[in-house]
């Protein structure tokens, strides 16, 4: 039998699981994944957004990998420091595969980034999804304007989720105290910044034109700003992806502002140099006007421009943090690995792979984690003849057990399901998200009281 742990239960961690349970190559496999929370599915459940169901339900798929008989769900499980160390792990099984993402943000190094008022994207994410560690609720209380920087694919969702009203936001699983502020906000004017060109934007199609749909919403773009951009002028170039972005932009630049209440104003061309404070917290952002260099890369003017906002989101991408005990590339912030197996010091650690982000870096949409995890399993069960010569304890869950990790199992997290719906009839809503750690841990405990 190879024991193997995943550590970590989004997208790479299940399509990792998946991938050792469904081949033929080594028939006796048995995969403990671990989350450091109870519930399962990382970012699919606490990053994509509440209105985007459809990707919501990709958990469906990830359930029935977790509900095979092989795949044992260990959820409120903290690998490294002040949980189970990574050396730990590796005594309990044969293979441990990493799938722990890129749990933070990057940072833009600007003077103001940390006044009041100013929010990594992720914080905000994490806000209206209910994530446990989740602390801040004001972020748009006594907001007008607001100001999202980078022009990615979560800068889109946060755009998106600002300008949504209730009636759209209620149906979703968000939780109600997100919902209520949400339902209040004030804020009319968000603008989504990028430094470089309309061409050279990292969201996606289907993501931008959803901006042009959201009711008593005017996208307003300015053609003049677009066409310092040459692929702008003529997109026939581009590939297809980004000419069909700019398609989208022409078409809202030629519509023109239609008088509706909330406006979304995708800029190009602007820098952030520096959040500007108001009253001890932010009342703008000041941007350096950029022009092309011709390379891909843009150059500053030597002018500014101020953009009000009381609320800035910074969206410029995440970063993967270090974990004790795991090898480290600090430029990269991803753990050195070739074809998935761990590097340490340039050579193979036998035993020890990665997947997802955390690997090559927080790039890439749910799906690109299936070919990924696929190549690192296929190293994994390659090595297996080896790794099975080791001793292990026959159940690493006894094991764990017996140093005090009473980890939350499949029941536990059903048992948290039947809260949230619970929950969601209480308030004449459907499934609501339990948001705090109490909350979902004292729902888990029912399943076995
Ligand atoms: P991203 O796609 O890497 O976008 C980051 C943005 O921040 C870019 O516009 C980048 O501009 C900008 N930026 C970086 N550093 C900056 C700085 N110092 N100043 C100003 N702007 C800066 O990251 P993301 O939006 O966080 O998304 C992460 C991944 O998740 C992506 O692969 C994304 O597609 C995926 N995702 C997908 C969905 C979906 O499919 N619906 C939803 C959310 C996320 P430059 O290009 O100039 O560097």
């Amino acid at each position: 039998m190879l024991h193997v742990a995943v550590v970590g239960s989004g997208p790479s961690g299940v399509y990792s699981a998946q991938g050792l349970v469904q081949q033929s190559q080594v028939p006796d496999v048995q995969v403990d994944v671990l989350d450091r929370l109870p519930c399962p599915y990382g970012l699919v459940r606490y990053g994509v957004a509440p209105d985007h169901e459809k990707i919501k339900s990709l958990q469906n798929n990830l359930r029935a990998v977790l509900e095979d008989e092989r795949v044992r769900f260990l959820g409120g499980v903290q690998v490294g420091p002040g949980g189970v160390p990574v050396a730990r792990l590796r005594e309990l099984y044969h293979a441990v595969v990493y799938c722990v993402g890129a749990a933070t943000d990057r940072h833009l190094g600007v003077p103001g980034e940390e006044l009041p008022g100013s929010w990594s994207a992720t914080e905000f994410v994490s806000w209206y999804s209910a994530h446990p560690d989740s602390v801040a609720d004001a972020f748009v209380l006594g907001a007008r304007s607001a100001v999202v920087l980078g022009v990615g694919n979560v800068a889109v969702d946060v755009t998106r989720m600002l300008a949504r009203g209730a009636a759209e936001l209620s149906p979703t699983d968000m939780p109600q105290s997100a919902l209520n502020a949400l339902a209040a906000s004030r804020v009319t004017e968000i603008s989504m910044v990028g430094r470089r060109g309309p061409s050279q934007a990292r969201f996606t199609t289907k993501e931008l034109r959803e901006l042009g749909a959201l009711p008593d919403t005017d996208v307003v773009v300015d053609p003049e700003e677009l066409a310092l951009d040459p692929a702008y002028l003529d997109p026939s170039d581009l590939p297809a992806a980004q000419r069909r972005n700019v398609e989208v932009m022409r078409g809202w630049a030629a519509a023109g502002p239609q008088g509706r209440p909330r406006r979304i104003r995708p800029r190009f061309f602007l820098r952030p140099v520096e959040l500007l404070a108001d009253g001890g917290r932010v009342g703008a952002v000041r941007f350096e006007r950029t022009v092309p260099d011709g390379q891909g890369g843009v150059t500053g003017t030597g002018q500014y421009e101020d953009i009000e906002a009381q609320l800035v989101l910074r969206s410029v991408g995440y970063r993967g943090v270090p974990l004790e005990g795991l090898p480290f590339d600090a430029d990269r912030a991803t753990v050195p690995h070739l074809a998935g197996r761990v590097l340490r010091d340039g050579a193979v650690s036998p035993g020890e792979y990665v997947a997802g982000w955390i690997k090559r870096g927080p790039t890439g949409v749910i799906g690109t984690n299936r070919p990924c995890a696929k190549e690192t399993v296929t190293s994994l069960l390659e090595d297996a003849p080896v790794l099975v010569r080791r001793d292990v304890p026959e159940d690493p869950l006894a094991a764990l057990r017996a140093q005090g990790v009473h980890p939350v199992e499949w029941t536990g997290w059903q048992a948290i399901e039947r809260a949230e719906a619970a929950l969601g009839a209480s308030l004449g809503r459907g499934v609501v998200k339990l948001p705090d750690w109490e909350a979902l841990l004292t729902a888990a405990r029912t399943a076995t009281s």
